[in-house]
Formats: C-alpha cells, sequence, structure tokens
C-alpha cells in the first residue's frame, strides 16, 4: 500500500485485491491439500477476509495522514469483501454461526464450574434484587450526565429554574419520534398559549411537565427530555447539582469509577469544570473521566476540527477518549466516523495522543454498523446488538475481544432488541467479547447500575462467574491510564472477595 498514492491505490484497488486473492486462494488451496474439512476451509476463509480488514483499516489511517478525502461505501465494500470465488457461501456462514452457538454452550457450562456463587439459588431465593444492590460494579462505560436526571432531581431543579415551556419550540426538537406521541404529550400546555413558566402551571399540569423528562416506557418521544434539561442548564449550579445526585447514586450502588460521554470544547474553562467534576465525584469515593461526544449529525468538519484541536490539546486532563452518538439511521458509522477515527488513530501511531475510542454502533440503519466501526479500529462499542446478525463479523471482534458497553434497559426501551430476553449480550460474553453493563440515560429511562444486573441474573441463565467477569470488564476495557487501572482492579478485586463472603451462604457445594 505504501509504494502507492491512496489515489492511486483506489484506482488500481480491484487489480491489486483481485491479484491477492488469487495468490491467497492459491496457496491456500495447496496447504490445504485435498483432505481438508469444512473448519480448515472456513478457517482459512476467515484468516484471509480478517486480512482485508486490517487491509482497510490501514488504508483509512493512510488517507488520515496524506489528507485525502473520505471513501464511499462502494470502496469500502470493494476494501473489505472477498472476490466472489473466495467469499463465505450461506452453508460455511451457518456452519460459523453454529459453531459459535457450540461454543457459547461450552463457555456457559465452564463458567457453572468457576463460579464461587450460585445464582440459581439466588433467584430461587428471591434475593436478586438485593444481591444486585449490594454487588461491587466497579465502572460505569457509558454515562449520557445529561440523561441522569431523576425525578427528585427534576422536581429540585424545576423549582429553582422555574423555566419556560413553549409547546412548539419544544415540538420543533422532536425528531424520530412519531410527531403524534408528542402533540399528546404536550397538549396540556396548550390553554396556556405560547409560553408558561412552571410555576403558572396547574398542579396536575406541574406532574405532566415533569413526566415529560422522563422516558414513556413504550413510546420514544426523548428529544423533548432533551429539550427540557437544556432548560434547567440556566442554573449556574446545574451539574453541580445533577452531579452531585448521580455520584450519591453510584456510590450507594457500589460504583468506583464512571466514563462520561459529553460535547466537550478544548479551553481551559472545560478542563476546569471536568477537574471540577472529578472533585466531586471523589468526595462519593468515584473516580470520573471523559470521552469526547462528538454528534453523527454533526458536518464532517466540525466534528474533526474538533477532535484535531483536543488531540493537539497538550494535557488533556480527564478526558479520556472520543465517542460518537446521535441518530444512527440517518449518519451510518463509516461516513461519520472514518475519518475522526482514522485521524485518532494515525495520531495514536505517532505518539501525538493517548485519547481512546469508543462508538455508538447499535446497528439502527445500517446493520453493518458496528462491524464497520470494529474494523475502521474503534476500540470499544455501545451496544452493538446488531454485531450476532454477522456471523463472520461477531468472529473478528470475538478474536479482537472487543468491549461492548450493554445498556438493557435503553436497548429494549429505544426497540434496538425486541425483547429482553432476546439481547444478545450473554452469547457476546460467552464468545469472549468484553461486555461490561451500563446504565446509558438512567435518570430518563428510569433506571440504575442495580436495576440493569438484577435485568441481566433475573432475566437470562447468567452465571456467577460471568456477572464477576463483566464487573471486571468494567474497569479491564475503561480508558483509565495503567496507574489508575491498576488501583481499580486492585480495589475491585477485594470488594468482590468481600461480597462473596458476605453472600456466602449461597456458595455453589
Ligand atoms: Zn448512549
Amino acid at each position: 500500500m505504501s509504494r502507492f498514492s491512496r489515489r492511486a491505490t483506489l484506482v488500481l484497488l480491484p487489480l491489486v485485491l483481485a491479484a491477492t486473492s488469487q495468490a491467497t486462494t492459491q496457496a491456500a488451496t495447496q496447504a490445504r491439500g485435498p483432505t481438508s474439512g469444512p473448519d480448515e476451509v472456513i478457517d482459512a476463509k476467515l484468516a484471509r477476509q480478517f486480512e482485508r480488514y486490517a487491509l482497510a483499516r490501514d488504508f483509512l489511517i493512510q488517507g488520515a495522514r496524506d489528507g485525502s478525502g473520505a471513501i464511499s461505501r462502494g470502496q469500502w465494500e470493494l476494501l473489505i469483501t472477498l472476490p466472489e470465488n473466495d467469499g463465505f457461501s450461506a452453508a460455511e456462514r451457518e456452519a460459523l454461526a453454529a459453531r459459535q452457538h457450540a461454543a457459547i454452550e461450552a463457555a456457559r457450562s465452564e463458567a457453572r464450574e468457576r463460579s464461587a456463587l450460585s445464582l440459581d439459588a439466588v433467584r430461587e431465593a428471591a434475593e436478586v434484587d438485593a444481591f444486585c444492590k449490594d454487588l461491587p460494579k466497579g465502572g460505569m462505560l457509558h454515562i449520557h450526565p445529561s440523561g441522569t436526571l431523576d425525578a427528585e432531581t427534576v422536581t429540585l431543579l424545576l423549582e429553582k429554574v422555574n423555566p419556560v415551556f413553549e409547546r412548539r419550540a419544544l415540538l420543533e426538537r422532536v425528531e424520530d419520534a412519531p410527531m403524534s406521541d408528542a402533540k399528546q404529550m404536550l397538549a396540556f400546555l396548550e390553554p396556556y398559549g405560547p409560553a408558561v413558566r412552571y410555576e403558572n402551571l396547574a398542579p396536575e399540569d406541574q406532574a405532566k411537565a415533569r413526566a415529560l423528562f422522563f422516558w414513556p416506557p413504550g413510546t420514544t418521544v426523548p428529544q423533548i427530555g432533551f429539550g427540557m434539561v437544556a432548560t434547567l442548564r440556566d442554573d449556574s449550579e446545574f451539574n453541580e447539582i445533577v452531579l452531585r445526585a448521580f455520584f450519591a447514586r453510584a456510590q450507594a450502588h457500589r460504583v468506583r469509577y464512571v466514563e462520561m460521554a459529553k460535547s466537550l470544547k478544548p479551553n481551559r474553562p472545560t478542563l476546569e469544570a471536568l477537574d471540577r467534576i472529578d472533585e466531586i465525584a471523589d468526595e462519593y469515593d468515584i473516580v470520573a473521566r471523559f470521552n469526547v461526544g462528538l454528534s453523527r449529525v454533526n458536518k464532517e468538519r466540525k466534528n474533526l476540527d474538533k477532535v484535531e484541536s483536543w488531540i493537539e490539546a497538550r494535557d488533556p486532563g480527564p478526558v479520556v477518549g472520543v465517542d460518537l452518538y446521535g441518530r444512527e439511521a440517518s449518519a451510518p458509522n463509516l461516513d461519520a466516523g472514518q475519518r475522526i477515527y482514522a485521524e485518532l488513530l494515525d495520531a495514536r501511531e505517532l505518539g501525538r495522543t493517548r485519547l481512546r475510542t469508543t462508538s455508538h454502533a447499535a446497528g439502527l440503519g445500517e446493520a453493518d454498523n458496528p462491524r464497520d466501526a470494529i474494523v475502521m479500529g474503534v476500540e470499544r462499542i455501545g451496544h452493538g446488538v446488531t454485531l450476532r446478525q454477522d456471523p463472520v463479523a461477531l468472529e473478528y471482534a470475538r478474536r479482537r475481544r472487543t468491549p461492548i458497553e450493554t445498556n438493557l434497559t435503553s436497548n429494549v426501551q429505544l426497540n434496538y432488541v425486541d425483547s429482553l430476553s432476546s439481547h444478545p449480550f450473554l452469547d457476546y460474553l460467552r464468545l469472549g467479547l468484553r461486555v461490561s453493563l451500563s446504565t446509558d440515560d438512567e435518570g430518563m429511562l428510569g433506571t440504575n447500575i442495580s436495576r440493569e444486573c438484577s435485568l441481566a441474573v433475573g432475566s437470562f441463565d447468567l452465571e456467577y462467574a460471568e456477572l464477576r467477569r463483566m464487573v471486571e470488564n468494567s474497569i479491564e476495557t475503561s480508558f483509565a491510564d495503567e496507574a489508575l487501572k491498576a488501583r481499580l482492579t486492585r480495589q475491585v478485586a477485594d470488594d468482590l472477595a468481600a461480597f462473596e463472603q458476605r453472600w456466602s451462604r449461597f456458595a455453589r457445594p
């Protein structure tokens, strides 16, 4: 690749790829010989597929280095797809999926053997909630601060800020939710005219106003909630109030570390504000770190400028990574993320930054979003629910032990999965992907990390060793620096040992 300019490579690409593939196919056929079984054929194809993935990633990084533009979906597919005569047949994909299924079953039995405690016994004793509340959680790697407001905090801030409710402005913020739902939720404002202050609402309407901050089960009207949170930001103590409430809750649920995605400008006031948040967290015995949140619907240039200035920031302080979020349907990972992540990976290779990479990639819109993010080199994936649809990409994630930030309540509420029981997190975990639990917008969603644990234990045949593994993953796959990670790892190991003592009545016989 390095002998050609990227532009020339793109032109020559079909020829280059055809030549390499023919050569590798021939070599593979010769090496296999006539006696190779279906497993060997699949493994050889996987090896060639993963070479393609690595080539595609290098190609993007080279593009970041020489400043050439983004590549199209067609070019990307050309880079990563094996030639027709060497591609996976439907039968081979099925065989691969069956192999993964067998690995999942084997991992489950093995996890049972390794478990210090019996979750079956905890379930039979109807103690799941108490058990989960007491479980040391390690870290939460997928948190949006503005989605953490619980009912108490919302009431406190509404009374303090007394914001104006403008029906039309709120409706304008609603994007992908059904407009009829949004109109119905805002109908109570109509009698008050175009704008009304919270204190002037009748008590029953104040209750309806408070409800706007939360995700009503069965509907998706989140933009109202986010719009309302923006009106409460008038309060100079907003961050302090919201984050104190969040950290207090996290501490009560035995959390040690939190990573928050937040839109962050690379300047001194931002860093001072973040240091202040980390100080507050410290009062609750929690370490707070931040990922620069980039909305995928922003202009690419805007996101790139931000990433570049964060790369140039000599000391990013408590900022540890970059996260791409927002509506996936209209901005797939390939389009919205390729240059951002290539830029970051390139800067990392050159030792210009230590910022790490994560991306929301559930597969809403394009089912290949999680695959594309992983192939691009994104280190951690938020949600990742559609990854299971592609056994080849799943196998790739399996071999890379890709970390997955799982948010069960959020995924169910936003219809990422048909039902809780069809959520793939446990299959991923059993395949060796480094899954950890988090809460996404826990206030808006009416959940907390203990409740997420209860859902995992109560609705799946999870084993204790697997629950423990998720807690360990939440530190191991965090973007904390090595010294902090080592300290947190020791702390969480001690927390878990004491926990297993406290719950020894459920020790496995
Ligand atoms: Zn999220």
